[in-house]
């Protein structure tokens, strides 16, 4: 026996302060906490891929460089094929764009708070990361970002927009102004571009270091797919050709990813449902004792006024309704994300949510912890 393992053989040393990150998978009737879409992908394209994946030849490997895929998804954005990459999902989109582009003795820049997969991806592929200030209302002032990128010149700056987890929309100037500040490569995360009125796809320029990831994940009622993609110039797409490992997109996903854009009408219908959905929660949970964010996304965060957060996520999941507790995280104190659900889905939330905030069994009703700040519950999606 050599003794303890971990000791012999210890993780590497920038990754030991690294947490884990978790989101609470919980039984319940209503689920609103990780921004899927509600409803599954049309009937049509499961028996499309079903004929298709009876005559795959599972003998062989896949298409390596998922041609027809990419001209697929070249074809929707009015790009070429030369201008599109795909991975397992966007995060591992993301990943080869920071091993890449970051990696050790890069930086990478953030604007807190955002999706924290692209601090925690950045320091797992070696890179340290600049986190900049939002404002308190969460939206991002030009002198923060003249701040950051002038005083830690970062290879790689990411922009979420709409933003996870506040939904708002970034300004199109923001991106403007990081590409004129020399930002390094500026990855603007589109996960939820499509409930938004505005895209920095029109943006992209063979010219400029600005690319766009997106994903099938929400829109696309794909999340147990795992299919992301980044638009970019071509000397970017081919740069991240080389470093992906060979054959990572199997061929089940390739045909799922081709056969799911032939549906974009049934996509932009859920679309118009969610982004109908989430105006008629907004507006009822501002009648409510919370603060609403603005949301461009199909989700909405909000921080009651009255309990704290926990406590509301307490009674809301002792209501079967789960949503995401944001309430510990850096920023984001006594904050909630609840995704937009069906409409059956969102009246029980709104149910539980006025029973909790009116009712006599309230959990907490101590005032709220503004400077509850625990790094440690840092969660993705
Ligand atoms: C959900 C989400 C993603 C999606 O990741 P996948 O790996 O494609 O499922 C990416 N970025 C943001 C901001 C998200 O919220």
């Amino acid at each position: 026996m050599v003794g303890n393992l971990p000791e012999v053989i210890p993780v590497r040393d920038d990754l030991r302060a690294l947490e884990g990150y978790h989101s609470p998978q919980v039984d319940v009737r209503v689920r609103l906490n990780t921004n899927e879409s509600p409803l599954p992908p049309p009937d049509a394209w499961r028996d499309a891929l079903a004929a298709e994946l009876s005559r795959v030849e599972w003998h062989r490997y896949p298409d390596r460089r998922a041609t027809e895929l990419r001209e697929a998804i070249a074809q929707m954005h009015g790009v070429t094929a030369d201008m599109v990459f795909a991975a397992n999902g966007s995060n591992e989109v993301l990943q080869t764009i920071l091993l890449t582009y970051a990696g050790a003795g890069r930086t990478v820049a953030t604007f807190e708070p955002t999706y924290q997969m692209h601090a925690q991806i950045a320091r797992v592929v070696g890179s340290s990361v600049v986190e900049g200030e939002r404002d308190a209302d969460f939206s991002l002032d030009p002198a923060e970002m003249r701040r950051v990128v002038e005083s830690a010149r970062p290879h790689v700056t990411f922009l979420t927009s709409p933003n996870n987890p506040t939904g708002l929309v970034e300004p199109a100037e923001r991106v403007d102004q990081l590409l004129q500040l020399g930002a390094g490569l500026v990855v603007v995360d589109e996960a939820y571009a499509q409930f938004a009125d505005w895209s920095a796809l029109s943006m992209l320029d063979e010219q400029r270091p600005l690319v766009v990831t997106r994903t099938f994940s929400k829109t696309w009622s794909m999340a147990g797919i795992r299919l992301g993609y980044v638009i970019g110039p071509t000397w970017f797409i081919s740069e991240l050709d080389k470093v992906v490992l060979p054959y990572h997109l199997d061929v089940a996903k390739q045909i799922a990813g081709r056969l799911a854009l032939r549906f974009v009408d049934d996509m932009d219908e859920r679309v118009r449902l969610i982004v109908a959905e989430r105006e008629r929660l907004a507006a009822a949970m501002r009648g409510m004792a919370i603060d609403v964010t603005p949301s461009g996304a199909n989700f909405i965060l909000f921080r009651p006024r009255s309990v704290s957060g926990r406590g509301l996520w307490q009674g809301l999941l002792d209501r079967s309704v789960l949503v995401r507790d944001c309430s510990s995280w850096p920023r984001l104190a006594n904050c909630l994300r609840v995704t937009v659900g069906t409409p059956d889905e969102n009246n029980a939330f709104l149910t539980a949510l006025d029973e909790v905030l009116t009712g006599d069994d309230v959990v907490d009703r101590s005032t709220p912890d503004p400077s509850a700040n625990d790094p440690s519950t840092k969660a993705p999606s």
